[in-house]
């Protein structure tokens, strides 16, 4: 039935990860869910923190984390749960306010007594503050300790061979120089901006190569929340004539990282962190630098996912400018999305083929955020200075409060992403039915549920105050209401092709129903709609070859969508 050859004992493990960072982490979470035996390479060692650069997990990332059981102890490691997630905009961060878009604390979240932008997003699962510095650590001790991945540390990978039935891996300690092999079925490199994984295979960015460049300081002060003339904030970004920059709060209390960006005419070698720092806060305060580090905003994307047996995730596969926040959050869903297909194939279930489908779904991801997070830049960069933001009395004032005005209405779409959150769909799935209903068109701050194939299920409320998608099995679920003899024609003939599938009837809830609206929906174990129709399509076992990669003329739905998604931002 299956061209698919079992694993066997002869591989160290089915899947080596490169690169244990938040997706590469993630990767090993949802391989390991799935029963796939996977192993972790890392560079750094044991105790060296990551930097605290990614602050924003995104909603869509921590309905992942609660399928994968680790959202709950994400959400306690982040920002303390009484500390708010305003985002303000600051001429310095001690200099004046110009506005501020508020966000409740989680406990007032928690407790449902602040309103917030995102708080009709459809999910049980909010956008979290967290750092990256606290976030990893989480993740990596979910991924071992509880799940039980080793995660090898000091292994830094320095050669890769793909030799058709396996690929081997040369791995060397940086601390020692001592090297060793590992042999895997298949290799992910989720080794970063600069990943050794993606140059072994020749894989090449393209893209923006500078948009901007910035100097992130991480820095100890407890004068600085001392200090401040107003009400604490999340995030603060400072705009005046001499210097832009970007302050976020850690821990709440001393811990701050401040980003500082550098002018055309600068280089990272001619600037002075300290004087560049004192400009962003506009005044000299007592601190201490812990780490610095120069990054330059680009926009980039990997021209190919895969080569052979070996893909690429995350920063490995795509960068770009942290507008939105979304670099970290689209590297995790790159991490779902090639997960349940690796477990598919190791498992039997599906063809090698279904892993063409990760870059034909995820790549044009890449291109289409890639492009949202420049427009969120542009747009910031956009709203002009006026001479007097600084300046003393009246006139002062006037120009702060205009410019503030424009600049948060600017902003507010920077900042109430639910369209990045949820509604990207894939467009050229080899393994999506599509019919012929035109595809959501993306915006980043809109969004429409929607069953069309590519879209993520609604996700929706029960009437017992369960989530829907807390219901769905570990791998395809059969979404029905009404057609109970269909879908259990549907179930016998998946349990033929060996496709897991759990069917739920959602037929006593009128709005689960309201959005699933028709009688069948297949959704794929990454949530994401296989197919629908209002029975069984005409050529059942075609439907089932094509979403375990098994590609048909006659296979149901057509092979790519006719129609396009429309014009990315
Ligand atoms: C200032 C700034 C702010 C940001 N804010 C956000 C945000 O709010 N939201 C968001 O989603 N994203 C944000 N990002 C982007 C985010 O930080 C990255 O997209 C994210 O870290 C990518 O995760 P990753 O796991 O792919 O790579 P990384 O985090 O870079 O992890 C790669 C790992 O691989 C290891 N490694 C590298 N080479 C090797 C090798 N040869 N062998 C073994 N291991 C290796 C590294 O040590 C590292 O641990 C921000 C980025 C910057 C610069």
């Amino acid at each position: 039935m299956s061209t698919v050859r079992p694993a066997t004992t002869a591989y160290d493990c089915d899947v080596l990860i490169v690169g244990a960072g938040p997706v590469g982490l993630t990767l090993a979470m949802d391989l390991a869910t799935r029963g796939i035996s996977c192993r972790v390479v890392e560079a750094r060692p044991a105790d060296a923190p990551a930097h605290p650069k990614c602050n924003t997990t995104s909603a869509r990332s921590m309905e992942i984390f609660r399928r994968l059981g680790v959202a709950q102890q994400v959400r306690q490691a982040g920002l303390p749960a009484d500390h708010p997630g305003d985002i303000a905009y600051a001429t310095r961060y001690l200099g004046h306010e110009l506005g501020r878009i508020a966000m409740p604390s989680w406990s007032q979240r928690h407790r449902g007594e602040d309103r917030a932008l995102d708080d009709a997003w459809p999910t049980p699962e909010p956008q979290h503050r967290i750092s990256q510095l606290y976030l990893e650590p989480v993740l990596r001790t979910h991924a071992s300790s509880v799940l039980g991945v080793r995660v090898d540390s000091d292994s830094e990978l320095v050669a890769l061979t793909d030799r058709g039935t396996d690929v081997e891996a040369g791995l060397r300690h940086p601390g020692t120089g001592e090297r060793r092999w590992l042999r895997a079925r298949f290799v992910v490199g989720c080794d970063g901006a600069r990943s050794a994984v993606r140059k072994a295979i020749g894989v090449k960015l393209h893209g923006d190569d500078n948009l901007s460049r910035t100097r992130s300081v991480f820095l100890r002060s407890r004068d600085l929340k001392a200090r401040l003339p107003r009400a604490s904030a999340w995030m603060t970004w400072i705009i005046n004539g001499e210097r832009r920059g970007n302050v976020i709060a850690l821990d709440g209390d001393s811990l701050w990282l401040c980003h500082c960006t550098l002018r055309r005419d600068e280089a990272f070698g001619a600037v002075d962190t300290r004087a560049v720092i004192d400009q962003v806060l506009g005044a000299s305060v007592d601190l201490d630098v812990i780490a610095a580090e120069d990054w330059t905003g680009r926009r980039l994307v990997a021209d190919r996912y895969r080569v052979g047996n070996v893909f690429l995730a995350g920063d490995a596969a795509h960068l770009w400018i942290p507008y939105g926040g979304f670099g970290m959050n689209a590297g995790i869903e790159d991490a779902v999305s090639l997960g349940w297909m690796l477990a598919a194939v190791i498992k039997g279930w599906a063809v090698p083929a279904l892993l063409d489908a990760y870059e034909a779904e995820r790549r044009p991801i890449g291109e289409q955020v890639s492009r949202a997070a420049r427009q969120l830049f542009a747009n910031q960069q956009a709203v002009k200075l006026p001479d007097a933001l600084e300046a003393d009395g009246a006139a002062g004032e006037r120009a702060r409060r205009d410019f503030g005005a424009t600049l948060l209405a600017t902003e507010i779409q920077q900042f109430n992403p639910v369209g990045l959150n949820f509604g990207i769909v894939y467009a050229g799935s080899p393994v999506i039915a599509y019919d012929a209903a035109r595809l959501p068109v993306f915006e980043i701050d809109r969004y429409v549920p929607s069953t069309t194939p590519g879209c993520r299920a609604p996700q929706v409320q029960l009437r017992d105050g369960a989530w829907l998608h807390d219901r769905f099995g570990p791998d395809f679920t059969l979404v029905v209401h009404g057609e109970l003899q269909s879908a259990a024609v549907f179930r016998v003939a998946a349990q033929r092709h060996g496709l897991p599938l759990t069917v739920i009837d959602i037929s006593a809830e009128p709005q689960v129903v309201a959005l699933y609206d028709q009688p069948l929906v297949l959704v794929r174990p990454d949530q994401r709609v296989a197919w629908r129709g209002q029975d069984l399509p005409a050529n059942l076992e075609a439907l089932i070859n094509r979403v375990r990669g098994v590609a048909g003329r006659d296979a149901a739905g057509e092979a790519r969508h006719p129609v396009s998604t429309g014009a990315c931002p």
